[in-house]
């Protein structure tokens, strides 16, 4: 069986991942939270609360108004003190509840759930009450763009498999590979609960191999319990955890272009999203925390299990703050994050964990200076999505939608290899996915209109 998938790098030699995995998860309640109504780029819902209501831990406070949109919950027990609005990148407004926790909240200690410690018995739960419990609970993937998960099960097609996406490629982040040091039960019931769900023959976990002691751990309860889950060891290689590669390499089957994995009999979820299955179907809890990787130039590099709309703020602040005197903040990690701060302090920090935060980095800020193309040809070598990311990149300046269409823009998927390699230093993927939001949007606008 082949292990690889057309293009990507190596951009890191696995020291970044060392600041933060060698360290226990901290646990942290704020005394508040801002709960953002957006918490996926494409997805917005409505606030369901009032300045003043009182709300607890889990209750429903934003409802889906969307398609691509999760119901929202509260994050902690308390009272809505504000609700304020943003503008988007799309125009759009979006809410932030703010929630003031009352007295009880800094101080609940939770204890541990059997689902946690062992295996349970899920034979009581059919794929009605899974997925329902998936609506309900607002499950999101976790590991990427934070598309609904139960659309996935909703499938008319044929589903063999479901593959458990481990391989948490992005340098620097590690909160997929704490998770599963510290709650490897809670992930393999999770799996159970999607095999079943997904009413498939197994489920495959795979791992790069920069995590076998996950890999080991994971390996021994499967075996030991017969469990029909494959572990799989694939070559650290970045993007691996994309679902069009993590497909090619595992089942050495391509996705058809403009297709879902389901199209080929494959539904693909990640770890920390079938953690969050088991809080919601086993644990009667809704997509409430997560953890988040803040690393990089900070002086305590940590992993943090935090309630949803923790302010970035307050993390840079229990990691000890900047280290570089100008630091550059990004949101998610360096090849798919977007830069949200470059100078100023961690008090400017406007932003807050959404069920999509996968991690916090602080890079020393640097100044890119873009020169012209002189077509290496090394985007297109590495393009994992088989594009030539120079031409696309060319009519996304020339302003060419209709171009950048018939290059197969809505194919990429935003990895950020072209960039990487650019010795140019061509801001590439920015720009592409710019043109690839232009595309959908056009489309959209013309399907309304017929
Ligand atoms: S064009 Fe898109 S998919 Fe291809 S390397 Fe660049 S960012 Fe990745
Ligand atoms: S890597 Fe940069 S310089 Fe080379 S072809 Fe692509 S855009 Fe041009």
């Amino acid at each position: 069986m082949r292990h690889y998938f057309h293009g990507g790098i190596h951009p890191a030699d696995g020291t970044d991942k060392l600041l933060s995995n060698q360290v226990p998860i901290r646990m942290y309640t704020p005394k508040s939270v801002e709960i953002s109504m957006k918490q996926s780029p494409n997805s917005v819902c409505e606030a369901i609360v009032k300045v003043k209501d009182k709300v607890s831990r889990g209750d429903l406070i934003g409802k889906s108004v969307s398609f691509g949109s999760a119901n929202i919950h509260a994050s902690i027990s308390g009272t809505v003190n504000d609700i304020k609005t943003i503008r988007d990148d799309w125009g759009r407004d979006i809410e932030i509840i703010v929630i003031e926790a009352d007295d009880k909240e800094a101080d609940t200690k939770r204890a541990s759930n059997d689902y946690e410690q062992g295996l349970v018995d899920i034979s009581s739960y059919t794929v009605e009450t899974i997925i329902s419990k998936m609506v309900e609970g607002g499950i999101i993937g976790m590991g990427g763009a934070g598309f609904p998960t139960h659309v996935k099960y909703e499938t008319e097609e044929d589903i063999q498999y479901v593959l458990i996406n481990a391989a948490e490629c992005e340098p620097y982040l590690t909160c997929d590979h704490v998770l599963m040091k510290e709650y490897g039960y809670s992930i393999i019931n999770g799996i159970l609960l999607f095999i079943k769900a997904a009413s498939a023959k197994k489920a495959i976990l795979c791992f790069e191999d920069n995590k076998q002691d996950v890999a080991k751990d994971f390996e021994y309860i499967i075996l030991k319990n017969d469990l029909p889950i494959e572990i799989r060891v694939l070559p650290t290689r970045y993007p691996q955890g994309g679902e069009r590669q993590l497909v090619e390499a595992v089942m050495g089957m391509e996705v058809p272009a403009g297709k879902l994995p389901a199209s080929i009999g494959v539904i693909i979820n990640n770890v920390a999203t079938a953690k969050a299955l088991s809080d919601i179907v086993l644990g009667n809890e809704p997509l409430i925390t997560r953890v988040v990787t803040v690393t990089g130039k900070v002086k305590e590099p940590c992993n943090y299990l935090v309630p949803i709309g923790t302010r970035f703020s307050e993390l840079i602040d229990l990691s000890g703050d900047f280290k570089a005197k100008t630091s550059r903040v990004i949101d998610g990690g360096p090849m798919t994050g977007h830069c949200i701060q470059i100078g100023g302090t961690k008090e400017d920090l406007m932003l807050s964990v959404t069920k999509t935060t996968s991690g916090l980095l602080v890079l020393e800020d640097f100044t890119k200076v873009e020169s012209p193309c002189i077509r290496c040809g090394e985007c297109e070598r590495v393009c994992p999505a088989g594009l030539a990311p120079f031409k696309i990149d060319y009519a996304a300046i020339e302003n060419d939608i209709v171009l950048c269409e018939k290059l197969y823009a809505t194919e990429c998927i935003s990895c950020g290899c072209c960039s990487y390699v650019c010795p140019a230093k061509r801001e590439l993927a920015y720009r592409i996915t710019e043109a690839k939001t232009e595309v959908f949007r056009q489309r959209q606008e013309r399907s309304s209109k017929s």
